[in-house]
């Protein structure tokens, strides 16, 4: 069976969700060879032999935080060039983005990116997309070179599939290219407690409908009641009210949770662009005819003021 390359975004040996969830894909296509780097990148190997990896190729080096990404792809590079796979899954997070096309150029290869699902077709893997402000869901091939993929976070589900894992050290060294910028200075977003937005399970979302920033508590309370994260359409974001670091759409961030729940939000194309992949969507408005209604699941005609309170009061005392 070929074996499917899967980079491995970890912290500290901890793996992120995103790459069990490459994990389960990547067993669609192949067999799944990980390729884990930086500080604690051994200790990546249990859990990647759990969920289905049979090979992690690891290079233990902390030096990989004192630069931007040219390390990384030299060494999904050597790893590339060690296993000849049939594919190269990356997860769609921005330096998984910027890995990926990086590795496609150099090895002369089509990519796609933002796949929101992944299946074996005859003539190699046929990924799905949602493009052009989600106008279009498209099935895509890649037809020059080795199929390189970046997936988005949330398109496939965490599977136990225990496999050998067996560790291999890489072997590659900081080129002198590699290494000419340096980070200096990392500084961490304050953490509010709550997922990742664009890896969140659930997101809740306000738009104009909030009302101001003093109102978007209402909205945080319900996030927080479901382990949520927040989401905010631009119009809420221009106005001050919520930072732009959550701004879901077509300017900010792409999102595909298993729920999404629109609050006071109209459901722009440009909104729609970064929430229509969610696997199920709920909306509150109290327009009937907002166009956010054209693509829900569950669909709620009333004043936000008053659902979202006892929406959040109902699921608290559950
Ligand atoms: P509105 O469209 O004003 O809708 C507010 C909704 O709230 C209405 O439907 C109203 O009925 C409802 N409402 C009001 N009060 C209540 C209440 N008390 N209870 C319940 N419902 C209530 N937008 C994005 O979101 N993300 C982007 O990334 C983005 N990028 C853009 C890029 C470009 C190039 C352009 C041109 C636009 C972009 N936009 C983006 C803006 C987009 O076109 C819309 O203007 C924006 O999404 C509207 O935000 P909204 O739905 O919150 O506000």
């Amino acid at each position: 069976m070929a074996e499917v390359l899967v980079y491995v975004d970890h912290v500290d040996g901890a793996v992120r969700k995103p790459t069990l969830e490459l994990l389960t894909l990547a067993r669609r296509i192949g067999e799944p060879v990980a390729v884990a780097l930086g500080n604690g990148a051994a200790g990546t190997a249990a859990a990647l032999a759990e969920h289905g990896a049979v090979k992690v190729l690891t290079h233990e080096a902390a030096e990989y935080a004192d630069y931007l990404v040219v390390p990384k792809v030299d060494a999904l590079q050597a790893a590339y060039e060690a296993v000849s796979p049939a594919a190269v899954l990356v997860p769609s997070s921005a330096e998984g983005k910027e890995i990926a096309a990086r590795l496609a150029l150099r090895i002369g290869s089509g990519i796609i990116t933002d796949a929101v699902d992944l299946e074996a077709g005859d003539e190699g893997p046929v990924a799905t997309q949602s493009v052009f402000a989600a106008s279009f869901t498209t099935k895509t091939r890649v037809i020059k070179g080795t199929p390189v993929i970046t997936v988005k976070p949330n398109s496939a589900a965490v599977e136990a599939a225990p496999a050998a894992g067996a560790v291999e050290a890489l072997a590659v060294a900081f080129s002198e290219k590699a290494t000419g910028t340096k980070v200096t200075a990392r500084t961490p977003r304050e953490s509010t407690g709550r997922p990742e937005l664009t890896e969140a399970a659930i997101v809740v979302s306000g738009g104009r409908g909030v009302n101001g920033a003093e109102n978007f508590p209402i909205i945080e309370a319900l996030a927080d009641s479901l382990g949520a994260a927040v989401g905010a359409s631009r119009a809420a974001v221009d106005a001050g009210w919520y930072p732009h670091t959550n701004q879901v759409g077509q300017t900010g961030k792409s999102v595909s949770p298993q729920l999404y729940i629109a609050n006071g939000i109209s459901g722009a194309i440009q909104h729609r662009a970064g929430m229509q992949t969610s696997k199920t969507i709920v909306a509150v408005n109290k327009d009937a005819e907002a166009p956010i209604f054209d693509l829900v699941d569950y669909g709620v005609v009333g004043d936000l003021f008053d659902v979202v309170p006892q929406l959040t009061e109902e699921i608290n005392a559950r």
